[in-house]
């Protein structure tokens, strides 16, 4: 029998990281958050940088609707602590301009709130919610080397952790959980193999996702944001979110191996071949405030460990670990939130299977937001992948409403509610929605669309 601790570590100090403490910090006498990278203590907003254990800070990060509903309910307040340093608050429908199959989504008033926030600051300020928390300590610079056991390997009994520094001494962390929120390069299944369980089924979808990234400096009077989504005949797409400090961070990029050139007269002219000049028009006179940076994303990856037969108490998976999404579809913070939350549930009916209740709910929470990005990258001929009926039909549906939606607020704001993981997919489906997309006016240009560009499918996608 392993020692009663009262403690639950957490591995990783980023989004998943933090959400997870907060859940964990009603439920356990105390909660340790083992970060691999140092945590300055910084000064909100200014202060708030990228670091190296989360490169993707450095590129745009948008808050979809319920992720952002989600973290206020885990962190009260939170909205309008980040308005305070600066953050815009947008509609997200009147004020950001949604690019689908190369049409302007009907802008119009939805009661929707996107914050343009940037993730380095939203990080740090979850991060110093997390801090005040009483019992909970953030231990900086320390890297997690794998698990500890019971004598039978049936429950994991902490973690062994590595403090950074010179000695680089191990130390044994005694837990009663263990939450591994060490993002998609996780080595949850060689920690499990470690102790003789097998590892998850993997599910992959590789996209070869080349973002690049540059920040601009935002005029007052600008439009509120862009998003572009890639179309059939151009998979090349974008967004331009507002952020504190009259900025613009605008992410640009292609798929299967396309990239956007990284110096200023190729980033730009990068720009205007997307399947709309919203954003070429945003940045050709802006001023650059940082030189463009790629982000290569291979593949959409889900680890099923909730099919798992065997699995030890005291250990959870988290976050981008369990399941890490396409990345233009705004999904992972949202989802891990949503996690934070279904954890707090789960431990409000004690710790008794709690491994088994939260992964098979996890799973739950991950089948939309995984059903809308695969499906999504499924209509590209060049992402491998099984293309069910019910994908193409949702497919060729979703075509003839962003038709719909270029003239219908209605169906407008059912689609964002969807995307954004207010609604669920079927209410797309539901008959006051779908009258209004059948009767929608037939095939008409796109009236955002510049010419479809060749794209070189294939060269030189990496792994990130
Ligand atoms: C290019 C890009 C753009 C994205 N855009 C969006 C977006 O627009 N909207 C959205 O919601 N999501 C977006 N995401 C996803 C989002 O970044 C993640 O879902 C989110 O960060 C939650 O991930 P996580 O905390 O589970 O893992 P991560 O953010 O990857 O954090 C893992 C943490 O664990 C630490 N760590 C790793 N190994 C160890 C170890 N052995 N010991 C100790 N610490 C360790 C790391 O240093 C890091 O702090 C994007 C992702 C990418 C790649």
């Amino acid at each position: 029998m392993s020692e009663h601790t009262d403690h639950a570590v957490v591995v990783g100090a980023s989004m998943g990281g933090l959400v997870a403490a907060r859940a964990l910090s009603e439920a356990y006498a105390h909660v340790t958050v083992v970060e691999r990278d140092p945590l300055p203590d910084v000064g909100l907003p200014g202060g708030a940088t990228a670091r190296r254990g989360v490169p993707q800070g450095r590129h745009a990060h948008g808050l979809l609707a319920r992720g952002r509903e989600a973290l206020e309910e885990l962190f009260p307040g939170l909205t309008d602590e980040l308005i305070g340093y600066g953050v815009p608050p947008t509609d997200l429908q009147s004020g950001f301009r949604w690019i689908n199959g190369g049409r302007l989504l009907c802008q119009a008033p939805s009661g929707l709130t996107a914050l343009g926030v940037s993730r380095p600051l939203l990080e740090s300020a979850l991060r110093a919610r997390v801090r005040a928390l009483p019992n909970v300590t953030v231990a900086d610079s320390c890297d997690a080397a794998g698990l500890t056991a019971s004598g039978d390997g049936r429950r994991v009994t902490g973690l062994r952790v590595l403090r950074r520094g010179d000695s680089r001494t191990e130390e044994i962390v005694a837990a009663d959980l263990v939450v591994d929120a060490t993002g998609r390069g996780s080595r949850g299944p060689q920690w499990l193999a470690a102790l003789g369980y097998p590892a998850p089924a993997t599910e992959r979808v590789e996209v070869g996702l080349t973002y690049a990234s540059r920040s601009y400096r935002r005029a007052e009077d600008a439009p509120q944001g862009v998003a572009i989504a890639g179309t059939l005949a151009n998979p090349r797409g974008g967004v331009a979110i507002p952020q504190e400090g009259d900025r613009w961070i605008v992410s640009i990029g292609g798929m299967l191996g396309d990239a956007a050139p990284l110096d200023h007269d190729g980033y730009t002219a990068f720009a205007s071949t997307l399947p709309s000049p919203a954003i070429h028009e945003l940045i050709r006179d802006a001023e650059p405030l940082s030189d463009p940076l790629r982000f290569r994303y291979l593949a959409s990856t889900r680890r099923r460990y909730e099919r798992l037969h065997r699995f030890p108490e005291g250990y959870l998976v988290f976050g981008d670990a369990i399941s890490s999404f396409n990345p233009v579809y705004g999904q992972g913070m949202t989802v891990a939130a949503l996690e934070a939350l279904l954890l707090r549930e789960c431990l409000r009916e004690g710790t008794g299977g709690l491994a088994g209740r939260f992964l098979g709910s996890a799973a739950r929470i991950v089948d939309i937001p995984w059903d809308i990005s695969v499906g999504a990258d499924l209509r590209f001929p060049g992402v491998a992948g099984r293309r069910t009926a019910k994908v193409r039909t949702v497919n060729a549906y979703l075509e003839r409403l962003h038709r719909a939606a270029e003239h219908d607020p209605v169906v407008g704001r059912a689609f964002l509610r969807v995307v954004n993981l207010l609604d669920r997919p079927e209410r797309l489906m539901a008959p006051g929605i779908a009258w209004r997309v059948l009767a929608a006016r037939p095939s008409t240009a796109p009236t955002a669309a510049v010419a479809p560009v060749r794209v070189v499918v294939g060269a030189g996608a990496a792994a990130d």
